[in-house]
């Protein structure tokens, strides 16, 4: 049985306390023992990251990019493995967890060859024997902080950017899926010299605490809810260190009159019920243009309750368990509360009884833009159908609520479509495409309470994980 550990200085290290961790789709079942550290454990790892930052710059981007690719390598050696601990550890359908360490594979693999690439200009000097240029330095430590929903992908989209541009890292994985980072991290840590990367395994408000405020630590990289990400915010500005926060959406799916029913179907119920609506680019509102409502909805209704839901690892389950009995309990508690609201059902509503966290994936008709199944981030299988007028009244619904991550629209008409990508406060707008699913060598983020404005991802992540160097060298004699 897989027990996880922190990785410190190029080898495993003990960590203070110990727990079972158990399969959210069967309650007896145990995966692995995970583990929780303490401040003296995240020190240890800061250090290691601090003494091996300056030879690892010095290594060159030729040595840093051949260490991805071989990283990649191993990765893609043990996809399977992963995607099936990702499965049993947080649920996630093993198709999508197989695909995602095999995003993990591709991101090393794009990011092996990113120190290659242009990262300055040469400027114009008023002196004509002056070199004008800007090049770009790493931060130093960077300190990266991630959730659960993605245990692969966001830890190596924030690691690997981070590693080629000549940081090193201390990683600080969710506690729900500590187990994968900690598998991921163990297979591919051993390729880099000691102390590039570390993982310490704990609390957010232990460890992560520690994280966030180590005077050595020059960057922060966080994934996760807008609360903790506010706090990180904060304590960044304080420090005046460089930070970035990718946090909560409420996306919604506009379709217009004359969208490709099948096609807005397809892909509003792919983007809200697949990993049981817990991605932060999962559709949660479909606002829907009235000339197609009622097709939609019906259509939408049908092929939600005919979903398959089951055990992730099952290749026929459209559908696995939420994460954990609190999630349940939360996203239970928004169908509940829709319900009292007088809201009618399309498709579920409640919990499906069986030994693990299941929901039973969930459509609300005709909902109020202000209610809170349409304003609040649920991060589980329930999605709302709003009815509105046109693409103006559909605009200003889908812009009304505090987040902007990513949004869809369906139609067949370039005039709609692009009136939508001018309208729609989001930082992903996707025409006939879901609202998850954004490639990894594009930018990624959102705009509004969805992100601290920065992007990850693609070339946008060297904004992030370096410094820009302004250098002006006169030639004399
Ligand atoms: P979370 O905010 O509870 O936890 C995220 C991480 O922060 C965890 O590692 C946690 O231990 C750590 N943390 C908690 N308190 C901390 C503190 N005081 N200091 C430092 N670290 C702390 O989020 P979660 O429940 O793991 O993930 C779900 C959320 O993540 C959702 O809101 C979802 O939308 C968001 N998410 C966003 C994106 C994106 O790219 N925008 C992607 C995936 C998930």
């Amino acid at each position: 049985m897989i027990e996880a550990k922190n990785w410190v200085a190029g080898s495993q290290s003990p960590v203070t306390a110990r727990a079972e961790v158990y399969n959210p789709a069967h309650y007896d079942e145990i995966v692995g023992i995970t583990g929780y550290s303490s401040s003296e454990d995240l020190e240890q790892a800061v250090q290691a990251a601090c003494n091996a930052q300056v030879a690892w710059k010095r290594l060159g981007f030729l040595a840093r990019g051949n260490l991805l690719f071989r990283a990649a390598g191993i990765l893609e050696e043990h996809v399977d493995e992963l995607g099936q601990l990702a499965a049993k550890e947080m649920g996630k359908p093993i198709a999508e967890a197989r695909g995602e360490a095999q995003r993990a594979v591709a991101i090393l693999r794009y990011y092996g060859g990113e120190g290659a690439r242009t990262m300055g200009d040469v400027i114009p000097a008023a002196n004509p024997g002056t070199l004008q240029y800007t090049t770009r330095e790493p931060l130093g430590v960077v300190g990266i902080i991630t959730p659960w929903n993605f245990p692969l992908a966001i830890p190596v989209w924030k690691m690997a950017p981070a590693l080629v541009f000549g940081n090193t890292v201390v990683l600080k994985p969710a506690e729900l899926s500590a187990l994968t980072a900690y598998q991921m991290v163990s297979l591919i840590a051993p390729l880099f010299p000691p102390g590039v990367i570390n993982l310490v395994l704990g609390r957010g408000n232990e460890v992560g605490e520690s994280l966030i405020r180590h005077p050595q630590v020059r960057g922060l990289s966080f994934t996760g809810s807008a609360g903790v990400g506010q706090h990180i915010a904060e304590v960044a500005v304080a420090r005046g260190v460089k930070y970035q926060l990718e946090m909560g959406g409420k996306n919604p799916v506009i379709v217009a009159n004359d969208a490709s029913l099948e096609l807005a179907v397809d892909a509003t119920v792919s983007g809200a019920m697949r990993s049981a609506g817990q991605k932060c680019t999962a559709t949660s509102r479909v606002i829907v243009a009235d000339g197609i409502y009622r097709a939609f909805a019906t259509a939408l209704g049908e092929r939600v309750a005919s979903l398959k839901w089951g055990d992730p690892l099952d290749p026929g389950t459209y559908l696995g368990p939420v994460v954990s009995a609190a999630q349940k309990e939360k996203v239970v508690g928004f169908i509940e509360g829709a319900k009292r609201e007088g809201h009618r059902l399309l498709a579920g509503g409640g919990s499906i009884e069986a030994p693990g966290h299941f929901v039973m994936p969930t459509v609300f008709d005709e909902v109020d833009p202000q209610s809170a199944i349409a304003q609040d981030e649920i991060f589980g299988p329930v999605v709302a159908v709003v009815p509105v007028a046109g693409i103006e009244e559909a605009l200003h619904v889908a812009n009304g609520v505090r987040y902007g991550l990513s949004a869809s629209v369906f139609t067949g008409s370039l005039k709609t479509a692009l009136a939508c990508v001018e309208g729609l406060e989001a930082g992903m707008v996707r025409v006939n495409e879901e609202t998850a699913g954004v490639e990894y060598q594009a930018p990624f983020g959102g705009m509004k309470a969805s992100s601290s404005h920065s992007r990850e991802q693609g070339r946008a992540a060297l904004e992030f994980y370096t410094e820009t160097k302004t250098v002006a060298i006169r030639s004399i004699g």
